[in-house]
């Protein structure tokens, strides 16, 4: 590895086996990597000085070339629920956005995989900003850090201020991860599949792989591909049950219709041994959410190992769309039920910081967009 010296390895970016070749040329034994984990994952510690296990000759020699570095924040936001949504800086101009969920039996952290997205679905709010660029492992790795470290500290320090639900006390620790932040992570194969080693690893995060959630637009050949070297849960953005509408509400599937789509997903469990695959379907007015269209979902999906989440459409400004009514959406799920398709109903979380699906646009306070087209390509956070 050629690198200048100023340039230090981010640890966050290393999965298990490359964390051991990094320790090997720094002189020491590939084992001293799972002490490293520790410190960094379980402990949420990246202060080399601490890790007082660790020979103090290889402490120095990682404290010149390593670093455990999250996305620095730029701002962070927490709704009345309790809700968290930071602001991270990508780079000089570019922020990304995660999102932390606390409900009492779970606390889920949302996070990104890209800055922006090239996909162009027509009811995301991310999509109107364009793509930009692929995170790397380091700043994916380094959401579920930044949270845990932040929250964990929080928990330490017995925040009073800490909202409960209604239903209780809420978990405060990250126990699940779901990928539905900002960007397609199938489209940033290369980087999301070592971050999700990470997540998995029981040195790193150890989480149990239902509960790392990686949710596609419908990349089908990466559906395929992800099977081959991954096994966390599935979850697939639906939206329609026939292709004229989808082709309008989700671009990709003028290149992989449904009937591709659902093979794949199905080939996905089988390798997997998993469970069930989760198909999000926005619930739009008088767009994709009538009695009709149900009842044809749950023709594409009855008897296969299914179950569909019904997320109501968050707005945003500029969108076209509104909002399914609760009863059309209770409608919906009904005649999912009836008809043996297993249904849920998403709670809309954070909705008074822009904290809810599809909502998430990396915006700032002093932003500086950036046209290409008619196109947002970017927002540009004040130094
Ligand atoms: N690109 C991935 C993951 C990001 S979005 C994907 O498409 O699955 C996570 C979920 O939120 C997706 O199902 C997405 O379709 C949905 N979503 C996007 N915009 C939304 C909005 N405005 N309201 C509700 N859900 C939305």
């Amino acid at each position: 590895m050629s690198m200048p010296a100023t340039e230090r390895t981010n640890l966050l970016g290393l999965p298990r086996p490359a964390l051991e070749s990094f320790v090997a040329q720094l002189g020491s034994r590939p084992f001293r990597a799972r002490q490293l984990m520790n410190w960094v994952y379980k402990r949420g510690t990246g202060e080399f000085a601490e890790m007082t296990d660790l020979a103090k000759d290889f402490r120095a020699r990682l404290g010149h070339s390593a670093e455990v570095r999250p996305p620095e924040v730029v701002r962070v936001q927490r709704s009345a629920d309790g809700t968290v949504k930071w602001l991270l800086r990508a780079d000089g101009t570019q922020a990304f956005e995660m999102v932390f969920i606390p409900e009492p039996d779970r606390g889920t952290l949302c996070i990104s995989s890209q800055v922006g997205c090239a996909l162009d679905c027509s009811f995301c709010a991310t999509a109107q900003q364009g793509f930009n660029r692929n995170l790397t492992t380091a700043e994916i790795v380094g959401q579920v850090w930044l949270a845990s470290t932040q929250l964990g500290r929080e928990a330490a320090g017995a925040d009073p201020a800490a909202p409960a639900g209604a239903e209780g006390p809420l978990e405060r620790r990250v126990t699940n991860v779901v990928l539905m932040g900002m960007g397609e992570p199938l489209a940033n194969f290369r980087n999301v599949v070592p971050a999700l080693d990470i997540l998995l690893d029981d040195f790193g995060f150890d989480l149990s792989r239902r509960r790392v959630t990686l949710s596609t637009s419908g990349l089908v050949p990466q559906i395929y591909k992800l099977a081959e070297v991954s096994n966390v849960a599935l979850a697939v953005s639906l939206h329609a049950p026939d292709d004229a509408l989808r082709n309008e509400l989700v671009p990709i599937n003028r290149k992989h219709p449904i009937a591709e789509l659902l093979p794949a997903c199905w080939h996905y469990l089988d390798e997997q041994n998993g469970r069930s695959v989760t198909f999000e379907y926005v619930m739009l007015d008088g767009v994709n959410d009538s009695p009709a269209q149900a009842r044809a979902v749950a023709r594409l999906l009855k008897g296969h190992p299914a179950k569909v989440n019904l997320i109501p459409f968050n707005p945003f400004p500029g969108t076209r769309y509104t909002r399914s009514p609760a009863p059309v959406i209770q409608r919906f799920r009904d005649e999912l039920l009836q008809r043996g398709v297993l249904a849920t109903v998403r709670r809309t979380r954070g909705e008074d910081i822009d904290a809810a699906c599809g909502q998430l646009a990396g915006k700032v306070i002093d932003r500086t967009t950036v046209r290409l087209g008619n196109k947002l390509i970017g927002v540009a956070v004040q130094p």
